[in-house]
């Protein structure tokens, strides 16, 4: 679909890159020649990626430990990728989710998803952005939202209030920026199984059995696809295209407004189970912080 080396000379920052829709998008940039940055919490899992991409594409892979709710590490860590140049790209993708009666969350557990999804990447995004600003670079933002942002969504309030304030970010800078050659849009994909969300926010059904069953093209989303969409929106080719939210999902947010309404019919002892498995995946990944 796209020629080779198409994104040559560009460097890329994916927040949240170590894993999943993150991984996959970084994996396709650097296929296509750019020099590609990630960054995690778990620098190991973030490590792991780089070796494991550079030898299956070779090119560079840089990886920093760092935890976007602190604003101060997210912009030690682009002084860190300044000091060899200013990146070109910015992929917001980091985020936090999981499903919850909204009557049962707590303040922490609010503040756990908007941390991350709305400040972290909001200090990213303005870590970057003011950089470009002062020494007269383009850039392009990419945020990957979700189709909730259109009509909210029940029983993931946190998330959908956050990723709403993203696609008001986008459409903010996109005009407030645009005369610097800056560019903000977001793709809200549909379920694509990964680890990490799928287990918080799909227990029982991590491989989409229930969205095949909903969703009008009767199937879930692929890496594949995100990715190309993802390559698309930097590659230059329609750079006219700024403060636009690209949809991916089958119509399934037309059809269905978005994946939880179903879960108003889940009983106590399904939330129970729930719980319980987002707390062990929420254990497991914590154990490999450091
Ligand atoms: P994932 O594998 O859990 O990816 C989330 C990534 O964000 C992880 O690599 C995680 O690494 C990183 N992250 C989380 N909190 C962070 C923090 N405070 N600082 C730095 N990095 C942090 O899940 P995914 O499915 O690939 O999701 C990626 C994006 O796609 C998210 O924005 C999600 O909302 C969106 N999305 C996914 C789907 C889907 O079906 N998969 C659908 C719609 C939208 P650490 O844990 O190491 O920090």
């Amino acid at each position: 679909m796209f020629t080779d080396q198409l994104l040559a000379g560009r460097r890329i920052l994916v927040t949240g890159g170590g894993t999943g829709l993150g991984k996959a998008m970084a994996a396709r940039f650097l296929q296509l020649g750019a020099e590609v940055h990630i960054c995690g919490r778990r620098k190991g899992v973030c490590d792991e990626t780089a070796t494991e991409l550079m030898d299956q594409y070779g090119g560079k892979v840089m990886t920093y430990g760092v935890d976007i709710r602190d604003a101060q590490a997210v912009d030690h860590m682009i002084e860190t990728i300044w000091a060899t140049g200013p990146l070109t790209d910015l992929i917001n993708n980091a985020a936090g989710n999981f499903i919850s009666r909204t009557e049962e969350l707590s303040p922490r557990g609010f503040d756990a998803v908007a941390n991350i999804v709305m400040h972290g990447t909001f200090y990213v995004t303005h870590a970057v952005g003011r950089r470009w600003i002062e020494g007269g670079h383009r850039g392009n933002v990419v945020s990957i939202t979700t189709t909730w942002v259109r009509n909210g969504s029940p029983y993931v309030v946190p998330s959908a209030m956050s990723k709403s304030a993203i696609h008001a970010m986008t459409m903010s800078l996109a005009t407030e920026w645009g005369r610097y050659g800056i560019r903000l849009n977001t793709i809200a994909p549909g379920e694509i199984p990964t680890e990490g969300m799928s287990k918080r926010i799909k227990p029982g059904d991590e491989a989409g059995a229930r969205t095949v069953k909903m969703n009008p093209m009767g199937r879930v989303g692929t890496m594949e696809e995100l990715q190309n969409v993802a390559v698309f929106l930097i590659s230059g080719g329609c750079d006219w295209i700024s403060g636009e939210t690209i949809a991916m999902d089958g119509a399934q947010g037309l059809a269905m407004g978005g994946n939880f309404y179903q879960l108003r019919d889940w009983s106590n002892d399904d939330w129970e189970q729930a719980k319980a498995s987002i707390k062990a995946q929420n254990e497991k990944d914590r154990a490999k912080r450091g």
